[in-house]
């Protein structure tokens, strides 16, 4: 202590006042400096099925314009939306087009979740490849476009690999990119149980819906986030899957805060997918799924622990208990 008042002293007649204030502001500015800064996780936002069907709480029309308004005040600059066209023609797609459109005005990107959103797993490599087709038909030339191909289900052939190298010929083919996931909150089953509970006119008990919806997507970061870190020896750029849900609608600016109070960096869509995990193709039995989680297995070091119905199975009793009030479950 001594000391360093010693040389903060003989600082102060070396560099005079101003220069001694500039570097003290600059220390302090990097103790304040959010840890993420430092730890320099970083995440960016996707949001699947657009236009989804309706939700709990809202119209599609108002939850698009919440979802708007809330990456607007997280200051969120640029989210990514993919879309699948083949939903505008169902009774919620109504006005999809005027929907999707307003988020690229509001400076977010669309890009391909297939034409009809059908499982890789399911159909051929040739009926995959056409509904892609489809799908860009529909989205390429418009602003905000890239050439991202989001699978639906993360299904990307599953234990066929024939079938799997078929696909990632095929997109390479027509200059597509795999719109991979690093990190998977299973946001869409939370969305499902809010309404069923609506349709069978249960009480939900906000505050604790919104702590959950948070405390999944904040657990399933951490929880990819190590195992990348265990599998690469970094910290990616993380792409958070996400849904066009009333929950994101209602959330979306509190999970930002608390991605933030948590050392999280929100970037990008366009910075995430310059990460250099962009070029990975994993070679596992099973081809789907998160990237994270596919690396690990790939590498052998830590096998992907949190498939989805870990997810979902975790937060329906956690549901039932905290936001129905239901006590016999768990
Ligand atoms: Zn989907």
């Amino acid at each position: 202590m001594v000391e360093a008042t010693v040389r903060t002293r003989s600082s102060f007649r070396r560099w005079g006042k101003a220069a001694l204030l500039a570097r003290l502001v600059l220390l302090i500015a990097l103790l304040l400096a959010p840890s993420a800064a430092l730890a320099g996780k970083r995440v960016a936002l996707s949001f699947d099925d657009v236009p989804r069907q309706r939700g709990a709480f809202f119209t599609p029309e108002e939850r698009s314009q919440r979802l708007i308004a809330g990456l607007r005040q997280a200051r969120v600059r640029q989210a990514v939306f993919f879309v699948n066209p083949g939903r505008l023609a169902q009774p919620d797609g109504a006005g999809g087009e005027a929907r999707i459109m307003a988020y690229v005005a509001a400076g977010h990107l669309i890009a391909n979740h297939t034409f009809s959103h059908q499982s890789l797993n399911q159909i051929s490599a040739e009926q995959f490849l056409a509904d892609v087709d489809r799908g860009e038909a529909w989205l390429k030339g418009r602003a905000g476009y890239r050439a991202w191909l989001r699978f639906p289900y993360l299904h990307e052939g599953g234990p066929d690999k024939v079938k799997r190298d078929a696909v990632r010929a095929g997109l390479a083919a027509r200059g597509l990119r795999n719109g991979y996931v690093t990190a998977d909150g299973v946001d869409w089953h939370l969305e499902q149980l809010t309404i069923d509970a609506a349709k069978a006119g249960k009480t939900m008990d906000m505050k604790a819906l919104r702590r959950l919806y948070l405390q999944m997507q904040l657990s399933a970061l951490e929880y990819h986030d190590r195992m990348a870190v265990s599998a690469l020896g970094r910290s990616p750029a993380h792409v958070l899957l996400l849904h066009e849900t009333d929950l994101a609608a209602l959330y979306i600016a509190d999970l930002v805060t608390e991605l933030k109070r948590n050392g999280w960096i929100v970037i990008t869509a366009d910075q995430a997918y310059r990460d250099p995990l962009a070029k990975a193709f994993p070679d596992v039995p099973w081809a789907g799924g998160t990237l994270t989680g596919a690396l690990a297995w790939e590498k052998n070091l830590d096998p992907p622990l949190f498939p989805l119905w870990i997810g979902e199975t975790v937060a329906t009793p956690l549901f039932q208990r905290r936001v129905l009030k239901e006590t016999n479950s768990q």
